[in-house]
């Protein structure tokens, strides 16, 4: 416990003792978020405009993502403009990036944040599922990621790519999402080791979300697991944050650094805890 309580305290000072984050450091930045017409994404889209950000937001639902541009510019938004896309579609990614840095004449900062439609339950063997939600949730993330990359190289930019505590600790119910973000994790994990040893002027950020609270994870959780949901908007702004001082990683809220840590001291009682604390009748 003595060990583990030093090793805590070390960590935070260390945090302390980083660059400090000035929210007027994100003025005139130019952003691209996607998935940002509902939960986290929007929330980030509206930080971003309070901030007097230039923003492109996408989606699939047009006519959501222009009452979210509508709000970013009453915000302060220096600009705010919306495409929409869908990125089961291959060659929408492509088309998102090239429209972002053409109407904002370059790139600072993209988000890759948005996550398709998938069941929350046993899996119920459906391969097909698994293959579209991978290019939803991963492929167009790389292609976003590789398209957008000369244009950040140009910036000293920053791709931030929103994953979960899901990405790095299995868990029911979710098996086509979970492999989603664990392929997430590794590949960006990855790229961020080749980056640093090009010398490259852009940073990847990786950000490890527990259970927040979007009407989708609510809708999906609820009848399978009681515990706490952390505020969307926070949650946004760590990320928005953690890009900014060009983290390569973030972690919110607080208990997800800790279950990433501890993850594979005592994989008996891990499994044990994590199987009891769902709801499940067979
Ligand atoms: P939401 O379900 O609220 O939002 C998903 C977004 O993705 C929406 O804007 C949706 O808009 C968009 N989207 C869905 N399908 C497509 C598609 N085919 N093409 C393009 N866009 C699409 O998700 P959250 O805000 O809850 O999650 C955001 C991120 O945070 C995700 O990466 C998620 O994995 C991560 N996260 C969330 C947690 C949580 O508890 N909420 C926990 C851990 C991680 P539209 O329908 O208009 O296309």
């Amino acid at each position: 416990i003595l060990l583990l309580g030093s090793l805590s305290a070390a960590l935070i000072a260390l945090q302390w003792s980083g660059p400090t984050f000035s929210e007027e450091s994100l003025k005139g930045m130019r952003v691209l978020v996607t998935g940002a017409s509902t939960g986290i994404g929007e929330q980030l889209a509206y930080l971003y405009a309070r901030m007097g950000a230039q923003i492109v937001i996408t989606a699939r639902r047009e006519h959501v993502l222009k009452e979210v541009v509508k709000k970013c510019l009453d915000l302060g938004a220096q600009k705010a403009l919306y495409i929409a896309a869908d990125m089961a579609e291959t060659a929408d990614a492509d088309r998102v990036v090239e429209f972002a840095e053409e109407q904002l004449k370059g790139l600072d900062y993209i988000v890759l944040n948005h996550i398709g439609p998938s069941p929350y339950a046993m899996w119920d063997g459906d391969v097909d599922h698994i293959r579209w939600l991978m290019q939803v949730n991963f492929h167009s993330y790389v292609k976003m990621a590789v398209k957008a990359l000369p244009a950040l190289e140009k910036t000293n930019g920053s791709i931030m790519v929103v994953s979960s505590l899901l990405g790095k600790m299995c868990s029911p119910f979710a098996l086509p999402y979970t492999a989603t973000k664990f392929a997430l994790n590794g590949f960006f994990g990855s790229l961020q080791h080749e980056l640093a040893m090009k010398h490259s002027n852009v940073t990847v950020t990786v950000c490890t979300l527990g259970l927040i609270d979007t009407e989708s994870a609510m809708e999906k959780i609820k009848g399978y697991i009681d515990m706490p949901a952390y505020p969307a908007h926070e949650a946004a702004y760590q990320i928005i944050k953690a890009g900014a001082l060009r983290q390569s990683e973030t972690f919110y809220p607080w208990y997800t650094f800790y279950y990433t840590l501890f993850r594979d001291w005592f994989p008996y009682y891990r499994d044990l805890v994590i199987r009891n604390s769902f709801i499940y009748q067979p």
